[in-house]
């Protein structure tokens, strides 16, 4: 679904991201976990298709078409998502209406009716009750005097709405009380499906006792040191970044 081959990614002339490889498969869940500034929510903009960032080199494919190539509005009528580390405040726009906006649109470029009102209600408060969210929420404007952890709902929102392919969560966990995680990750969860897959960028381990990842990587300095499974994320609790990264140092001088 995704390859990722020797990317090499940098901003203001700053090299941020340094010959990464991933490849994620159709019905996988990646976690990757890393120290602040490694370059994690690069990796995401990059993916989403955000402006400012040089490709220096290496490719992206996705679903056998060169992603590089896209503009970030073809990469989510592809099924592409980012749910953001810091989810922007739109004053003005109603949450609701964007919501229906954007599920139609993708709905039209794939060739399907449009949902009216009525069927977008009844769609959207399946959800709603699904992430324990007041329905308040639809009529607010976008993301504007959110709490934190109302932000990460509204992703997630948007996220089990649309249906992505690939969905790309940046730290959806920080910031969030526990049941609110468990929540989210019960609403995560509801989409795992054979054709979805998913790159969960974390610091911690505890989103993964809800969600089960089949790899986790650990990301330092624009590229992945170290891979494994979920117990890899064991080891990172117990032990820290600092340990893994110095022991890797070690093995590869
Ligand atoms: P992470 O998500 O792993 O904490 P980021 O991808 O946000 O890391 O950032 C990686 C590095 O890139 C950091 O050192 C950050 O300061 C730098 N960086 C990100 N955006 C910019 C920018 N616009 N200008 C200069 N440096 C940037
Ligand atoms: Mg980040």
């Amino acid at each position: 679904m995704l390859i990722i081959k020797n990317l090499c990614v940098s901003i203001k002339g700053h090299s941020i991201l340094k010959e990464l490889n991933l490849s994620i498969k159709p019905g996988e869940v990646h976690a990757i976990m890393g120290p602040n500034g490694s370059g994690k929510s690069t990796l995401g903009y990059v993916l989403a298709g955000k402006k400012d960032y040089k490709i220096t080199s290496g490719t992206i494919t996705y679903n056998e078409k060169n992603l590089l190539e896209l503009p970030p509005e073809k990469r989510s009528e592809l099924g592409l998502f980012l749910g953001f580390q810091y989810p922007i405040e739109i004053p003005g726009v109603n949450n609701g209406y964007f919501l229906r906006m954007a599920l139609n649109s993708q709905r039209k470029k794939r060739g399907l009716d449009e949902i009216d009102a009525p069927d977008f209600i009844k769609k959207i408060s399946k959800i709603i009750n699904l992430l324990n969210i007041d329905k308040k929420f639809l009529s607010r404007e976008i993301n504007y005097g959110f709490s934190g952890g109302e932000k990460k709902k509204n992703e997630i929102l948007q996220m089990l709405l649309f249906k992505p392919n690939l969905s790309i969560l940046d730290e959806v966990d920080s910031g969030l009380d526990i049941d609110s995680l468990k929540i989210l990750s019960k609403g995560i969860n509801s989409l795992l499906h054979k054709n979805r897959s998913f790159l969960l960028i974390t610091h911690y381990q505890r989103i993964l006792n809800y969600i089960q990842p089949n790899f986790v990587h650990i990301f330092f300095d624009g590229h992945i040191i170290l891979s494994g499974n979920k117990d890899l994320a064991l080891i990172v609790e117990k032990k820290g970044y600092s340990n893994i990264i110095n022991n890797r140092k070690k093995s590869n001088n």
